[in-house]
């Protein structure tokens, strides 16, 4: 067939070239050639550490030995994010990767927690979900139960250069052809304007049918060359600026990254097997560099270990992420701020749907519509819930946090939280990453209290609703004393014990 697509080119060495690389050579195999440029003269923008749970997935797919992998990036375990400050200053809540108690059908569990909350039976929603009660007491083991009630998803922390190194080791093995040199040209074919070629610095040419453009934030192709334009959202997302650096690892790590906001933006802190990632994402109309400077450095709790790096960005998305021959994967196909460690899952479905999808015949409308219009979802859904935390904030200690909890938001979101509100309704939309208890911990974390609950949650005497919640407790707790320290489990796990 004239247009059978049998070569395929990453420009990018990145987390979101090695993952594509690794990810379609895996999947594609033999028939489909794979070619990746890098330069290591550019670089790559070596932040993007920590991950959420569908990255067991690529994992899975691709084969790998978790403990080895543990190893060689220097990972640590992730369980939650401690959202610290963000409601008002002092407070703090986590958003897990579980859930609280154990849902039945048509009726969420935290229907049962309000309808004893609101006869007087305070308690902690977070004090029924293990993935709480484990990063609370810094403890973590894998359990091996079939039980619902005991499940305990994670993600990684991960060194993304260690990341990027481990992944580009795998693809080589696996055939993935590595060319290193700069991309000076990027030539079109004269009838059909489809990639034809790239032709690197020192005048060698690489042709390829299919174009993966991992070039990162500069869009080589998608921008640079075919002007594919790019979606503005920095109206509700107004942090435009992040400035990164390395510190000591404290002698114990914890399970969680941290996410403390400030006046006008919010620290990361991500614990790792060798030390710990550091960064400030920030507004550049609220903050100068050399405040920001102030802020990251006297917050750091460690000893710094590099001098603090500025990445600028731009919050949007780019508008075709499949534009012709071309797809955008990685910061090329857009940037979401790190608050939910987003983007390298963004990469992760990005490939899947393109592997879904993949144009073996050639490119047509049909397919780049249909990777458009899911990836367009995908984002905003990332996007809205990332809003929601900046403006279901009652801080008022700066107008940062006054212009977000004031400005006019996705209406999908407000009639999100409305509903939540006026009922305890949540609802997963097709294509949404994160599940109803994510936007349940979130909502409340920030404030919202639901005024009402389900019907099926008077289904219960008073007494049986008390003693649903104390056994589910009860049984939360149970395996706790037997889990050991995450820095115990780590040892004993890299150690292959
Ligand atoms: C401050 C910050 C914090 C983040 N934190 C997280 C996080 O915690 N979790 C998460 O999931 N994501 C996070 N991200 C996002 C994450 O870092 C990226 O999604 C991920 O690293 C992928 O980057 P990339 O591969 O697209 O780009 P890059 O790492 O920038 O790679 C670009 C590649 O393109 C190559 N290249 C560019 N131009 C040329 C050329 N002309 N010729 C040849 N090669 C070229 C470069 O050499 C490089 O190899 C964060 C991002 C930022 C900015």
């Amino acid at each position: 067939m004239k247009n059978r697509i049998s070569k395929v080119v990453v420009v990018g060495g990145g987390t979101a070239g090695w993952m594509s690389a690794a990810l379609l050579k895996r999947v594609l195999g033999e028939p489909i050639e794979i070619e990746l440029v890098e330069s290591e003269e550019i670089g790559i923008v070596g932040v993007g550490e920590a991950t959420i749970p569908p990255i067991q997935h690529v994992n899975a797919v691709l084969g790998i030995d978790e403990a080895e992998f543990l190893r060689e990036t220097k990972s640590t375990i992730k369980l939650a994010i401690r959202f610290e400050n963000w409601r008002v200053p002092g407070e703090k809540y986590y958003h897990t990767f579980g859930a609280p108690g154990r849902s039945q059908a048509f009726c969420h569990f935290h229907h049962f927690w309000t309808r004893a909350r609101q006869a007087g039976h305070e308690s902690n929603l977070w004090d029924y979900d293990l993935n709480y009660l484990c990063a609370e007491a810094g403890k973590f083991a894998k359990l091996q139960v079939n039980d619902p009630m005991w499940e305990m998803p994670y993600a990684y922390h991960f060194d993304a250069s260690l990341y990027g190194a481990y992944l580009r080791k795998y693809s080589e093995k696996r055939g993935v052809k590595r060319t290193e040199g700069l991309v000076e040209q990027v030539n079109i074919h004269p009838e059909n304007g489809q990639v034809e070629s790239l032709v690197l610095r020192d005048g060698k040419i690489i042709t390829g049918d299919l174009f993966i453009d991992c070039s990162g934030i500069r869009g080589l192709l998608i921008h640079k060359k075919l002007n594919t334009g790019y979606e503005d959202w920095g109206h509700w997302l107004p942090c435009d600026r992040a400035m990164a650096v390395p510190s000591e690892r404290f002698e114990e790590t914890l399970p969680y990254t941290r996410s403390i906001a400030h006046s006008a933006g919010w620290q990361w802190r991500i614990p790792l097997q060798h030390r710990n990632g550091n960064g400030l994402v920030y507004s550049s109309n609220h903050y100068s560099d050399d405040e920001a400077s102030n802020i990251l450095l006297n917050n750091l709790e460690s000893k710094a270990t590099g001098e603090p790096r500025i990445i600028p960005f731009r919050t949007g998305r780019t508008r075709r992420q499949w534009n012709r021959n071309v797809v955008a994967v990685g910061l090329s196909s857009g940037f979401l701020e790190p608050l939910e460690s987003t983007s390298i899952y963004l990469i992760q479905s990005a490939i899947v749907r393109l592997i879904h999808l993949f144009p073996h015949a050639g490119v047509t409308p049909g397919l780049v519509d249909e990777y458009n219009r899911q990836s367009q979802r995908e984002y905003e859904l990332i996007r809205d819930f990332i809003i929601m935390h900046y403006y279901l904030n009652e801080r008022d200690d700066s107008r940062f946090w006054r212009d977000t909890r004031n400005m006019d938001v996705p209406e999908r979101l407000t009639q999100k939280i409305e509903l939540f509100r006026s009922n305890g309704s949540i609802f997963q939309d097709q294509l949404d990453i994160f599940l109803e208890s994510s936007w349940l911990q979130v909502m409340l974390g920030q404030g919202v209290m639901p005024q009402d609950y389900h019907p099926i949650a008077d289904s219960l005497s008073d007494q049986q609703l008390q003693e649903k919640l104390a056994n589910t407790r009860k049984l939360k707790m149970e395996p706790l004393p037997k889990i050991p320290s995450h820095d115990e489990f780590l040892k004993m796990f890299c150690q292959g014990a």
